[in-house]
């Protein structure tokens, strides 16, 4: 599949593996490295800089939970905030991640938007070093070098927005990634859990409403919200100032549900 997108890739066995990857244990027989992979080293880092570059772009930003949606006469459209505020607005962007299926309920227009739970283990003394992101799909389990230290992260858990985290379960993908790091040892290390909106065609919802003028979706990105935030941002700006998308937005209507 690779072949037939052009991407590239190299199919790497013992030997090999190590020179790259010296922390790599050498019971692995065989890996793939893809030239071509990126990986964001500090994504909180990479957040602050965005908003910096859109404050001095102009934006101005409101903080505050948004309870409902509503449409004037003259075609505004008026955001409410819990706390009593609101915003009023020419065109409205729903980017709440799994929390935009309440907003999009209450327009109606429901989506069958869940959250894929998943772990990650930030270890700010691996007793390692390592220059590539690190995925063993059999193992479930991804290893990326960070601005501080390594992040062992995945696993799919679904059970909804309330339950408490379950730590046992980054645990697991440790002991896992230790089988392919022999080295990486758990000190200083912080577990967090976070929320992939995702849908059951895994396709994310890039749309304007089907119910409310002015109103547009970009959610369900999965596991893939990062990756995918530069692409979805040019097409919701295309389609809130009206040009043409670049690509086909059928498939990522909302009302293919
Ligand atoms: C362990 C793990 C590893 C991951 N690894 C990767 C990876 O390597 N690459 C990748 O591309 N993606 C990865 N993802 C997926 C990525 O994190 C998500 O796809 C992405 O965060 C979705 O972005 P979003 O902005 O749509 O939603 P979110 O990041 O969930 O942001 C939604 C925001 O809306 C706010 N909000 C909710 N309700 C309201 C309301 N009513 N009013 C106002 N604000 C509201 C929330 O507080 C939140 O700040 C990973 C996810 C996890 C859990």
């Amino acid at each position: 599949m690779m072949q037939r997108y052009g991407l590239e890739f190299e199919v790497l066995s013992n030997g090999a593996i190590q020179y790259y990857e010296p922390a790599l244990s050498p019971t692995i027989a065989k890996a793939v490295l893809l030239p071509d992979n990126k990986s964001i080293r500090d994504p909180y880092r990479l957040v602050v800089k965005l908003a910096e570059a859109a404050k001095a772009a102009g934006a101005a930003f409101v903080s505050g939970a948004v309870r409902n949606i509503e449409r004037k006469g003259d075609g505004t459209v008026v955001v409410l905030l819990e706390e009593g505020g609101r915003v009023e607005a020419d065109s409205v962007v729903l980017a709440a991640g799994v929390h935009t299926r309440f907003l999009a309920e209450k327009l109606g227009e429901p989506i069958p938007l869940e959250t894929e739970r998943g772990y990650h283990t930030q270890i700010m003394k691996p007793g390692i070093s390592m220059r590539y992101s690190m995925i063993w799909p059999a193992r479930a389990f991804m290893v990326t070098p960070t601005a501080g230290g390594i992040r062992v992260g995945g696993n799919v858990e679904l059970a909804g927005l309330d339950a408490a985290p379950d730590f046992r379960r980054p645990r697991v993908l440790v002991r896992h990634a230790q089988r392919a790091l022999p080295g990486l040892k758990l000190e200083e290390a912080t577990d967090w859990m976070g929320h992939r909106p995702a849908l059951p065609d895994t396709i994310p919802i890039i749309s304007p409403s089907s119910k409310m003028p002015g109103v547009f979706y970009a959610t369900g990105h999965g596991h893939l919200g990062l990756t995918y935030a530069a692409t979805t941002a040019r097409l919701i700006g295309d389609m809130v100032t009206g040009l043409e998308p670049s690509l086909d937005i059928a498939p990522f209507r909302i009302d293919r549900y």
